[in-house]
This record gives structure tokens, sequence and C-alpha cells, in this order.
């Protein structure tokens, strides 16, 4: 029987790789770049399958690919997809949830711990020769323990930073998501908020919600006004959730004392944008799941659920399951 054919526009492994070859025929396109889509639209009219990340796949691609049966992402966000379209072509869409969720947990408290201590910005002092007397006021940032923690977005990777502010650091845990979660209330202690009164009471307001048509735009001015002098922005899930303007002119004003981003409006960040001007960010390039154990894991998922929906199998990670024939 003939193999099935497989793009895939992100590296693997060389033991996933020898996976994928035994069972589908494979198509790897390096990079991104314009030569790359070129490549990848010649190979769209062939593919069963893709595999990949953070690729905007609208219609105007997708249309080139007429046998297309499944995407499997590696990420478990998926607002790059047009997931109305896919299921009326009904192709499957697969993404990774769970293996990334510690790892991104981990993340947001990096950038927790680097605002309230200012860590990139001294240690940047250090290294630029400029630690000539004993630091005072002027240096100081505030306490991460004890200190409340707002989490917006109560999922899987909410309640992974709820975890390690409630055990780790004693931290009282707000949160706001759509609906309550009484199991987390249970094993947090933690409390529902409005949205209004989260941004009004917690030191740090934590972003962990997916972009949707919903989210997009959720924190704007409006939001920012609400937030105190010292309270500490934190965003670990999409750029596009937040009004970068109004954030920008919100840290300039002093409206909040700092923010952790490690996602962006548009990414890559530009070197030209304001945020690098101010020393109250932390800005990371879209590193919450990357690490090497991770996107191992994260990537292995998507293989796994590749494999299964063009063998007729249900992949485990299924988005869109209305497709699924059951
Ligand atoms: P999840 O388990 O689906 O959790 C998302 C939570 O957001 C859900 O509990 C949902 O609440 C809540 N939510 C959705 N829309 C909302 C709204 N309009 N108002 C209030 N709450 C809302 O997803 P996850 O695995 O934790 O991942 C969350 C997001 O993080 C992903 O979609 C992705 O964009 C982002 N992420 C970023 C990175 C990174 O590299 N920075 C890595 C991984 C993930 P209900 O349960 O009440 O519906």
């Amino acid at each position: 029987m003939m193999k099935k054919q497989v793009v895939l526009y992100k590296k693997l492994s060389p033991a996933l790789m020898t996976r994928l070859h035994e069972r589908v025929e494979v198509t790897l396109i390096d990079s991104l770049d314009s030569a790359g889509l070129a490549q990848l639209r010649d190979a769209l009219p062939h593919a069963h399958g893709l595999l990949g990340a953070s690729l905007k796949l609208d219609a105007d691609l997708l249309d080139l690919a007429p046998n297309l049966e499944a995407i499997a992402s590696v990420s478990v966000g998926v607002d790059n997809y047009d997931i109305d379209y896919l299921t009326e072509r009904r192709i499957l869409l697969s993404n990774t949830p769970d293996v990334l969720t510690e790892t991104t947990a981990d993340t947001g408290f990096a950038l927790i711990l680097a605002t309230a201590r200012r860590v990139v910005e001294l240690a940047n002092m250090v290294r630029a020769g400029q630690w000539n007397r004993n630091i005072g006021p002027a240096q100081f940032g505030s306490d991460v323990h004890g200190k409340t923690l707002g989490i917006i977005g109560m999922g899987r990777i909410g309640e992974a930073l709820a975890q390690r502010g409630h055990f780790g650091f004693g931290m009282p845990v707000i949160y706001h998501s759509h609906s309550p979660k009484p199991a987390v209330e249970q094993r947090f202690s933690a409390q529902y908020r409005s949205l209004t009164e989260l941004l009004q009471q917690a030191d740090f307001i934590c972003l962990t919600l997916p972009l949707t048509a919903e989210t997009e735009g959720l924190i704007g001015v409006e939001q920012f006004a609400l937030m105190r002098p010292e309270s500490i922005f934190i965003n670990i899930s999409r750029g596009k959730v937040v009004d970068e303007a109004a954030l920008i002119e919100a840290l300039r004003a002093g409206q909040i004392r700092a923010a952790g981003l490690d996602v962006f409006e548009r990414e890559p960040l530009s070197p030209d944008s304001p945020l690098l001007q101010l020393n109250n960010v932390v800005a990371t390039p879209h590193i919450g799941s990357a690490t090497h154990e991770t996107r191992e894991a994260m990537a292995q998922c998507a293989v796994d659920n590749l494999l299964a929906a063009l063998a007729g199998e249900r992949p485990v990670n299924l988005v869109n399951p209305v497709v699924w024939k059951g």
C-alpha cells in the first residue's frame, strides 16, 4: 500500500523522524522563510498530513491541499488555525496539551520572580561593571512570597501556576475564568473574582487563557486603569489578548510597576519596540514550553496524534471532535 504523505514544517529528533519514516513519506520544510514557504506550497498538493507550529495556516494555503486529512500542531494554542474552515473540510486538528503545562507554569514563575526582584535589570548592571557600591532602595524589588497571585484563565497552566504560588510561595490565589473551579478552590484555597475585582486586588496579574475572538484585546486601557501602581503584569498566553499600546502607556505612566512578557502582538518582537526601552519590562522570546524535555515530549505527542489520524484512529488530543466519525 502507498504510504501517506506528511509535510513537516518543524524539525524533529532523529528518533521521531525514524518513527515517521516507518509509516509515512516525509517532506521536511527546513524553515518558514520565503524559500521554505514556496517549498511548502509545492508540497501541499500531495499532503495527507501536516505537522508543525506557529504558522498561520489559512484557507489560502490549505486550498492547495485537497487530500489533507490531519494537522498535528506542536502547541497547545490553536489560535493560528481557522477551526471552522478545518471542520468544514473535515480535517482533524490535534494539539499538545498537558505535556507543556508544568514547563509553561515554570516560565510564568520565572517572569514573576524576574520582574519583582528586578533580576534582569540588576544582572545587566553587574555585567556592565556598574556595581560600584552597595545597592540601596533605588535597586530594591518587591516580595513575591505572601503577595496575592491573580490568575486570568484557570485552565491547566493557570492551575499549575496556582500550585506554585500557593505551596511554594505562600501566596493567596485569586482567579477569573469562564466558570468557578471548585476543585482548584479547594486544593489551593483559591477564590473566584470578577475580572474587575481581580485586576483591582492582585499583586501579580497573570494571563493564562487562550487567544479567541472573545479574549482578543481583553486587557486594554480600562483594565490597566484598574490595576495598582505596585501591580506586576505577566503574560504567558498570547500577545493579542493584550492591547500592547495600552500596556506601554500603563508602564510609562507608572500605572503598574512592571511587566513580564513571553508573548507579543507581533512576534518576533521588533528591536524598536518601546517595551525594550523600559527597564521594568522583562521580555522573553516566547519560551513558555521551550525546554529540551518538553519540546521533545510535545513533538512526540504531535507525531502520535498525526500517525493515529492518518491510520483512521481518533487522535488523543483532537481539537475539533465534531469531525470524528465516531
Ligand atoms: P486550558 O486548559 O484550555 O485553559 C484555558 C483557560 O482559560 C480555561 O480554563 C478557560 O476557562 C479560560 N478562558 C478561556 N476564555 C476565557 C475568557 N474569555 N474569560 C475567562 N477565562 C477564559 O489551556 P492551557 O493548556 O492552560 O493553555 C492556555 C493558553 O496558554 C494556550 O491557549 C496558549 O495560548 C497559551 N500557552 C502559551 C505558551 C507560551 O509559550 N507562552 C505555552 C503554552 C500555552 P473555562 O475552563 O472556565 O472555560
